[in-house]
């Protein structure tokens, strides 16, 4: 049985047949990676311009990255918090001094630091504000992705993420994204935090009103509100600074960090916050068996090192400029707007473009992996590590694809 090699359509069907419908993936097998570059079962050749949501900043295994994993992996992998490890103090030094936050606490998914993170924020509202205790109001935006836990679905706007996945969490309030006087009138002594991505990933690289950040850090830190940035996809470098907050100059109450601080090979996430927040948190209020475990801690410490020692953060600036010039120059009907900070771009189509799902179909086929975006934008966001040439080389299908009819 594991001599047998499968084909590309025989791997699919074995998917279909045996596994939940839960994605709708492009139909392109991956068995192998390095760099910007993946190969399907049958060796065929593509760009990666989705970089697993930018959980791959670094490229794919990443040869600094992989090593820590194997050399961790042969010495301890689990430990549970029950005792302690000798990767996560060093882990904790290195992300805070990189951060500017005194603490970090780690979990896995990105859903799961979201959690933390409203966790952290209830019981900072409850124990230090003096919210009573059944009250208490955290305020999200429409447009918004933060993951797919009950709760957090509870304030998504998105209507297939709720449908069917009732009750709700009570205690959420969606304004309009972007919308600073909703968020002035919307703000009362109840008010807890604000949850808010520095740009909207999921909902099609949407980037609020310049000064929107400034505007909510200022009025949160008036009315003595948390100000709860989620950098799970814009962070670590992907907008051509280490978090995107930065690009307005604020420091949030409490930073969501996730994909990409595991380099692309083990789940691992968190929160950053100081004192005041993380303190909250006693021993036995909040957990994971696998947060914070040596293998993941391990991968982290390598996989933020190499976007500082590989200037990561300003390839992205750099060529994230160069591509979004480059992709102006191409005349096309099909294009409504384009958009993006840093390596993270969208282009959305016309709806009479009908869709962007058959403009990646048709990428696929010239040798890039793109995926859309809320049926009619296309995602870019590479690895990080890519080159000047490989953006020409991409450009060059990217002009040709839009040219279809
Ligand atoms: C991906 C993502 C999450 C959820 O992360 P998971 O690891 O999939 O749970 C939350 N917020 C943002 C902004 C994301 O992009």
């Amino acid at each position: 049985m594991n001599k047998e090699v499968l084909s590309s359509a025989d791997l699919i069907r074995l998917e279909e047949d045996c596994g939940a419908h839960n994605y709708h993936p492009l139909d392109v097998v991956i068995n192998r990676a390095q760099g910007v570059w993946v190969w399907d079962v049958e060796g065929n050749k593509y760009l990666d311009f989705l970089a697993a949501y930018s959980a791959v900043n670094q490229g794919h295994c990443h040869p600094r990255i992989i090593a820590a994993l194997k050399e961790q992996a042969d010495k301890v992998t689990l430990t549970s918090r029950a005792f302690r490890n000798d990767q996560l103090g060093p882990l904790c030094q290195e992300i805070t001094r990189l951060s500017g936050y005194s603490r970090f606490l780690p979990m896995n998914s990105g859903a799961e630091a979201v959690e933390t993170a409203l966790k952290a924020a209830r019981k900072w509202g409850h124990k230090v504000k003096g919210i009573a205790d059944d009250r208490g109001e955290i305020i999200a935006f429409t447009g918004n992705f933060h993951g797919r836990t009950t709760t957090i679905v509870s304030f998504s706007t998105d209507e297939q993420y709720r449908d069917g996945f009732g009750p709700f969490t009570p205690g959420f309030r969606v304004l309009p994204y972007g919308d600073i006087d909703a968020v002035a009138g919307a703000i009362n002594d109840e008010t807890i935090a604000i949850l808010v991505e520095p740009i909207q990933g999921e909902s099609g690289i949407v980037s609020p009103a310049a000064g929107f950040l400034r505007q909510l850090r200022e009025i949160t830190a008036a009315r003595r509100v948390l100000l709860m940035t989620d950098e799970i996809q814009s962070g670590l470098g992907r907008t051509g600074k280490l978090f995107c907050f930065e690009h307005e100059d604020i420091r949030p109450d409490v930073v969501i960090i996730g994909k990409a601080l595991g380099g692309g090979c083990m789940p691992i996430s968190g929160i950053l916050a100081d004192d005041e927040v993380m303190g909250v948190f006693h021993p036995g209020d909040h957990g994971s068996t696998f947060g914070g475990n040596p293998l993941a801690c391990a991968v982290a410490r390598v996989a933020m090192q190499v976007i500082v020692d590989e200037g990561l953060i300003e390839n992205s600036a750099t060529l994230g400029e160069y591509f979004l010039q480059r992709l102006r120059e191409i005349s096309s009907p099909h294009i409504k707007e384009i958009r993006g900070k840093g390596l993270w771009i969208g282009v959305e189509l016309h709806p009479s473009a009908g869709g962007a799902r058959r403009f990646c179909e048709a990428l696929k086929k010239e040798g890039m992996l793109c995926k859309e975006t809320h049926t009619h934008t296309i995602r870019f966001a590479p690895p990080l590590v890519i080159t000047r040439d490989e953006i020409d080389w991409a450009m060059e299908r990217l002009a040709k694809v839009l040219q279809m009819p």
